[in-house]
């Protein structure tokens, strides 16, 4: 399907998604007046393994209604992670989950949240964004599967940008850049709206403010507090409308390669744009706005990339040349809304470019 977004009429729907967000150095001090809000008692702390301590730290401030710690957590929610963070979750009785990390801790919860239905409070400390969508993700078999429920959107969320300050500097690039993604998607959208657009442009100017900012000084708090803001617009604008030709390009490359998440978003993103702002002209002029005026935000992405030190290609990332045309085909094969209709040729094309880090273009391959 091939949307196509007018000047001359407003027209939209706009469904806000419930939830509260506590933003603010130090705002973890208030995670358990929120669960007090959600009158819960028996709350899993989920993180990564490399994150447990701060997991540990989460779970000693909430005391005694903190029921276990589960520092299981990786990228893509593997199906058999998922079901013994279920079986556990039920083991201990517990009625929520505090998540504390990116979007694997988030994704860990919520594939608790799909299953029985409690309620996550998340603590994001990446820019992934997940935190602010009713989406799902569980892979089997080398296959990533999504869905959208409303119960696994978390309920609260508390944003403190100290926790954040402990990325590292490589990581805080490609998850801000995931995070970017996310509103150059949603500006082009076919369910784009005033309000999300508005909160689309915010979001990337916040973002590519910071990033060079936090390449400089890791720790400074007021530019990690820019960069989480961004994040958080950019993560609203991901749970508020639908993903197009450069997510479904991640998702593939993720889910069948189990290529590195926030680091493929990355390289893809300038290629998929350049692809995609020809035929989506007000999602250009937001992003050349929020760009400082760049006549070309695909290309101004490429270099911001260059820039801060991102990975420049699939190949980089450990892509072979042979599964260009597997994840053509793959990516050709979903069925989406895109500002320009895709062919098997100009994906491959795209994918190509991007593997061997090529200048983006609007016409790739050629
Ligand atoms: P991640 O959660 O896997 O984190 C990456 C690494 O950074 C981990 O080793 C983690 O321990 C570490 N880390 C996180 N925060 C840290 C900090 N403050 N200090 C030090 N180390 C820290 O990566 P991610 O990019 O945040 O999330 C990727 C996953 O989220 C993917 O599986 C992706 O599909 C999913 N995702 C889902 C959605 C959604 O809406 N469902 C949106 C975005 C991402």
């Amino acid at each position: 399907m091939t949307t196509q977004k007018t000047n001359d009429r407003l027209d939209f729907s706009y469904q806000a998604l419930p939830m509260r967000v506590k933003f603010g150095v130090g705002s973890l001090k208030q995670l358990p007046s929120e669960l007090d809000a959600l009158d819960l008692k028996r709350v899993l702390v989920i993180c990564s393994p490399e994150q447990q301590s701060t997991g540990q730290m989460v779970a000693d401030a909430l005391g005694d209604r903190a029921v276990g710690i589960l520092p299981e957590a990786v990228m893509h929610v593997p199906e058999e992670a998922a079901q013994s963070a279920s079986d556990k979750a039920k083991e201990l009785g517990a009625d929520g989950c505090v998540t504390v990390g990116g979007g694997s801790a988030i994704g860990l919860g919520k594939a608790i949240a799909l299953k029985h239905g409690l309620p996550i409070i998340a603590v994001p400390t990446t820019y992934a964004g997940s935190e602010m969508t009713p989406v799902w993700g569980l892979t089997s078999n080398g296959r990533k599967q999504t869905g959208k429920d409303p119960r696994v959107l978390p309920t609260s969320v508390v944003y403190d940008p100290s926790l954040s300050a402990t990325l590292p500097v490589g990581m805080s690039v490609t998850s801000g850049i995931n995070a970017i993604a996310h509103a150059v998607e949603a500006l082009y959208a076919p369910d784009a709206t005033p309000i999300i657009s508005l909160m689309a442009e915010e979001g990337v100017k916040a973002l590519t403010n910071a990033l060079p900012l936090i390449v400089n000084d890791p720790e400074d708090l007021e530019v990690r507090s820019q960069a989480l803001y961004g994040s958080w617009l950019c993560g609203a604008t991901l749970g508020a409308t639908t993903m197009s030709l450069h997510h479904k390009l991640c998702h593939a490359l993720g889910g069948t390669l189990n290529l590195p998440h926030a680091q493929t978003h990355t390289v893809v993103l300038p290629y998929a744009l350049a692809f995609n702002q020809v035929a989506a002209p007000e999602a250009k002029a937001a992003l050349s706005r929020a760009l400082s005026g760049a006549q070309d935000p695909a290309l101004e992405l490429w270099h911001l990339g260059e820039k801060l030190g991102a990975p420049r290609s699939l190949a980089e990332l450990g892509m072979k040349q042979e599964d260009i045309q597997v994840i053509a085909e793959e990516v050709v094969g979903y069925s989406y809304g895109n500002p320009r209709p895709i062919d098997l040729e100009s994906i491959r094309g795209l994918l190509t470019d991007a593997w061997q880090g090529n200048q983006p273009k609007a016409n790739p391959g050629n």
